[in-house]
């Protein structure tokens, strides 16, 4: 018997971790696949007239064993990737894109699909009626035989290119290193950060020194802090020359030819191009509104990043160096002033950002605003020994598990994401979801506490933002469950949460001494929050040119010699991009656009959350307490509860009483006076 194919006994129905063992995914993957063939088939087949129940409902039934099987899959293989879990993920990426693609153009399907009415349906139901006509028409249901034919194809390609990119991509964060082999090399990093360094060394067989790998949290803490130019800058190098700079794992060719088939399957459907075809079901509906946005942030953060620069190169020439201030140089000249405006030294900081509190202080909030309370279990299966379980109630109700992947390892892909091993539905009864938060944090010495950067507590806050949208999902179908709403929506309820960790309320009560256990003094605390959007101009800078450039791949023409990485060079021309300062993710390790589908014309999500962010936080602002009863009460309802029941439109309103205001957004990143 295969594990991944029985009814889970563990206790809530977990996955039997294990007892799953590599071998398991591909026959598992086979039979659940031929399993939600099937019952698709009994559908279309189906000769009684087409009714919700009888279509839609059936579909949304349809492939459970597959949903459980992808779902271990590619949790694990984003996780505690191994090389035959990558060999099945090529195999079996582009077959799932297959089917699903089949399916969604399945003629038969979507005459029934489409024949379903509106009458007598909730308005849960036409939501879902709605959503899956629109998936059949995008899929290409409604092209000729040869359309379809050559959609399927391009659809199977695009999703093993993905897969392609990733593993490039991996393979290229497993392979930088830079050792370190004299304390002489450490000169200006914290205590914390040469014992990552040295646990780093260890794992990669070279004991008693010191290594920088290539993962952002690694990454970013040596260039804020390293004395050493040189080594600053060799870092910097080996960060983005990821998928660029070693001929056997370059990604420059995937990039091209995912862009030139994504161009030709938004053709097919009658688009004028892939961004349009992206948008059109999102709450931006259109790139011109997309740009709208990024220019009207772009022209404010350019200018604050130029003062900037002009006030790090002042320093530059102070400190006697002759030098223009280049990409490595910035987060470090900028952490001095920081400490200089603020008085704020991130090694006065560090003590305080304990893992443990700051997990304790997410919880609290949750508790605090939703009424959430979280128990951590010993007793139920995990994937891995870091892995924490948590299961979460409301009063005495269980609402789902909480599982929490904190440390970096090699075989996890970098970054910070909240996956789902099971969604929230109650078609058939109600089925409560198991959630995951993976992160990439650095772990401790032995019996040392884990410490974070502030950086790193905002990215859990973030995270665990997402987790609350899965786990507070109540909804009937699956189809709209959790986060399943649009690209540009679903990073409100993460973006949003990050505002009560940077609170005195919050952070007053959590932030304590790793040693004795003091809070952190008010004045310090002052300072932190007054220095939250120090630098925001490069930061804004460095996001909004990715974005901008996602964007410009996707609506601009491609030909055959089409090349991202010159259209890369020619938007940040265009833009203006400041000197010294470099994208937030170049096209090379785009991972957000080129891994998948997810974010592709979409990495603009994050500031069009944003401003729905900011404009939401200002409601418990205008309501007095951060945790205002009735305001939380309709955030619940209208945005964390509510999975994809409502257009983003309407569920946005049916918080805020009306649409959000982007002078919020340049309030919050202190750009308003530069606007
Ligand atoms: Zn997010």
């Amino acid at each position: 018997m295969n594990p991944l194919l029985e009814d889970w006994t563990t206790p809530f129905a977990m996955p039997p971790f294990d007892r799953i063992k590599e071998d398991h995914f591909k026959p598992a993957f086979e039979a659940a696949l031929a399993e939600w063939k099937a019952e698709v088939e009994a559908v279309a087949t189906d000769t009684a007239p087409p009714s919700f129940a009888n279509t839609v409902e059936a579909l949304e039934r349809s492939g459970e064993s597959l949903d459980k099987v992808a779902s271990v899959f590619f949790n694990l293989s984003s996780s505690c990737s191994t090389e035959g879990l990558q060999a099945i993920e090529e195999e079996i990426a582009p077959e799932l894109a297959k089917s699903h693609a089949e399916i969604f153009m399945d003629t038969r399907l979507f005459a029934r699909v489409d024949a379903v009415g509106d009458d007598g349906l909730t308005d849960e139901q036409a939501r879902v009626l709605k959503l899956y006509k629109e998936s059949f028409v995008r899929a290409g249901a409604r092209l000729d035989e040869a359309g379809r034919k050559r959609m399927s194809e391009v659809m199977q390609r695009l999703a093993s290119l993905g897969a392609q990119f990733s593993k490039n991509l991996l393979a290229d964060e497993k392979a930088f290193e830079l050792v370190l082999e004299t304390e002489a090399d450490l000169e200006g990093l914290s205590g914390a950060e040469v014992s990552a360094m040295a646990r780093a060394a260890e794992d990669r067989g070279h004991p008693g020194k010191w290594v920088v790998t290539a993962s952002r949290s690694a990454v970013e803490p040596f260039l804020q802090s390293s004395k050493r130019r040189d080594l600053r800058e060799a870092v910097w190098r080996g960060f983005v020359g990821r998928g660029a700079d070693r001929p056997e794992t370059a990604t420059k060719d995937i990039a091209a030819e995912t862009v030139r088939l994504r161009d030709e399957r938004a053709k097919l459907l009658g688009f004028d191009n892939f961004a349009a075809f992206k948008l059109e079901n999102q709450m931006a509906k259109t790139p011109e509104a997309v740009r709208g946005l990024l220019e009207r942030v772009w022209t404010p953060a350019k200018a604050a990043a130029e003062a900037d620069r002009a006030r790090l190169q002042e320093l530059i020439v102070e400190e006697g160096g002759n030098f223009e201030v280049q990409p490595w140089d910035w987060a470090y000249y900028a952490e001095i002033l920081r400490q200089r405006d603020h008085d704020l030294d991130d090694a006065e900081l560090k003590p305080y950002m304990q893992l443990e509190n700051i997990i304790a202080a997410s919880f609290d909030t949750a508790s605090r605003l939703f009424g959430l309370s979280f128990a951590e279990r010993d007793d139920i299966p995990r994937h891995h020994p870091d892995v924490r379980v948590w299961e979460v109630m409301r009063g005495d109700k269980h609402v789902g598990i909480f599982m929490g992947d904190y440390f970096v390892r090699p075989s996890k892909r970098s970054g910070a994401w909240m996956s789902t091993f099971r969604d929230q539905q109650a078609m058939d009864g109600e089925i409560r979801p198991i959630v995951i938060n993976t992160c990439n944090f650095v772990q401790a010495k032995e019996g040392e506490p884990v410490m974070l950067t502030f950086e790193g507590a905002r990215t859990l806050f973030h995270e665990f933002g997402h987790a609350l949208h899965g786990l507070m999902s109540d909804v009937t179908y699956p189809r709209i469950s959790g986060t399943s709403v649009a690209r540009d929506f679903v990073e409100l309820p993460s973006q949003l949460y990050e505002h009560w960790l940077m609170r005195p309320e919050v952070l007053g009560r959590y932030a304590l001494h790793a040693e004795t256990n003091e809070p952190m003094p008010q004045e310090l605390l002052d300072r932190v929050i007054a220095a939250q959007n120090f630098n925001m101009g490069a930061a804004t800078v460095e996001y909004l040119s990715s974005a901008l450039v996602d964007i410009a791949m996707h609506t601009t023409d491609v030909g055959e010699d089409y090349d991202p990485q010159a259209l890369e060079a020619s938007v940040l021309e265009k833009i203006g991009m400041p000197a010294g300062l470099g994208m937030r993710h170049r096209s090379a390790q785009f991972g957000h656009v080129f891994a998948g589908d997810g974010y592709s014309s979409g990495y603009y999500s994050y500031m069009w959350s944003e401003v729905m962010d900011a404009d939401a936080f200002g409601a418990f602002e205008d309501a007095g307490d951060i945790f205002d009863a009735s305001t939380a009460e309709r955030l619940s309802t209208a945005i964390y509860s509510a999975g994809g029941r409502q257009d983003p439109e309407l569920a946005y309103l049916a918080f805020r009483g009306r649409a959000p205001e982007v002078e919020a957004l340049l309030k919050r990143r202190g750009l308003l006076d530069a606007a």
